[in-house]
């Protein structure tokens, strides 16, 4: 059992093989699904005319329900509560994520807790209105600031820009495609930048061909590590040192819960030396939080990147997956005598 970083449930982390054991069938409808609704997502709420309860247009035999009778639902709760009109539409609900992010060619079936919702106009209440009614909505984050704004943290001197976890839990994973095999990163999504796959593949491309060019052997640096997609799939290339380090601490704590999660997959048994519990959330002094050890060594540290390459020994790459947006001039700068070769992704 692997303990949820965000609401100690331990139900919220399945492990990565039994993800992808069930992948296939987790959002599809069962035999005994109704099928389709058909709503015009632009048709403004009051002409849908229909009665909504968890109970509406559940399927008795597999508990699940179309994404836009769930979306339906939250609307509903939305216009009762005054947060929208009624001239609203499903469109003006809010960015609908499912809880394992996968490319699916049809909209999703949904059970318990399989939806987090991402909304620019809610409230604390409620948002946990729509937790307990809607029983497939596992968390709301509220989004402030410009949508391009990043979240998390290159340096120590910047402030952490945060969405707002409401109500619920907000841990949901993506599962992560490369040549070298498949895994699910899990994130506290309010900690998290939001990315979709798109750009997600881009970076791993990069790694594809860094790989094909022989630069993903020896020690390999992912030094803002998020949840430690870019890190981990070093691993599974077969890198034979990776140090994961982040500035930002829901980022290391996502790091180890991900190690956790695709223990099997990665072949890594992990060591906990800091407990990340007492320490700052933005770095101060470098510090190593966890190792593992196995297909691969593999180091977490909790630091600014920079005083990071002060600390480390002469590494063969350094991958810098920066935001769109900051200049990474100065740390490419800083890692240039510390790394054989630094990219920035
Ligand atoms: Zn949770
Ligand atoms: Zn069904």
């Amino acid at each position: 059992m692997i303990t949820c970083p965000r609401c100690a449930s331990e139900n919220c982390v399945i492990p990565a093989e039994k993800v992808f054991e069930s992948i296939s069938s987790m959002y599809a409808a069962c035999p005994s699904c109704m099928p389709d609704p058909i709503i015009d997502k632009q048709t403004p709420f009051r002409k849908l005319a229909t009665v909504l309860d968890d109970s509406t247009m559940r399927c008795k035999n597999c508990g699940k329900r179309h994404l836009d009778i769930v979306i339906a639902h939250v609307l509903d709760i939305l216009i009762r509560e005054g947060l929208r009109s009624n001239e609203a539409t499903l469109f003006d609900v809010g960015t609908p994520m499912i809880v394992i992010g996968y490319p699916i060619p049809f909209p999703p079936r949904l059970g318990r807790n399989m939806l987090i919702l991402i909304m620019d106009v809610i409230d604390k209440k409620t948002a946990e209105m729509i937790v307990n009614e809607v029983s497939e909505v596992k968390g709301v984050i509220k989004r402030t600031g410009r949508s391009e704004q990043p979240i998390g943290i290159l340096t120590t001197d910047s402030t952490p820009h945060i969405y707002d976890l409401l109500a619920g839990c907000d841990l949901r994973a993506d599962i992560v495609s490369s040549v070298f095999g498949e895994l699910c990163i899990y994130k506290t999504q309010s900690d998290t930048h939001i990315e979709f796959s798109r750009a997600g593949s881009e970076k791993i491309q990069v790694l594809e061909s860094l790989y094909y060019h022989r630069k993903l052997e020896g020690t390999v640096v992912d030094a803002c590590c998020g949840a430690g997609t870019l890190g981990l799939v070093s691993v599974l290339a077969g890198a034979r040192e990776v140090i994961l380090n982040d500035a930002f601490l829901p980022s290391v704590t996502n790091t180890i819960l991900n190690i956790r999660a695709n223990a099997s997959i990665l072949d890594l048994e992990l060591e906990i030396h800091t407990d990340p519990s007492r320490l700052r959330i933005v770095a101060d002094a470098p510090r190593l939080i966890a190792t593992a050890h196995g297909s691969s060594d593999v180091s977490i540290y909790h630091s600014d990147l920079v005083d990071l390459a002060s600390i480390l020994e002469r590494s063969d790459l350094c991958l810098i997956d920066a935001f769109t947006g900051v200049s990474t001039g100065g740390f490419v700068q800083a890692w240039k005598d510390t790394a054989a070769m630094v990219v920035t992704i």
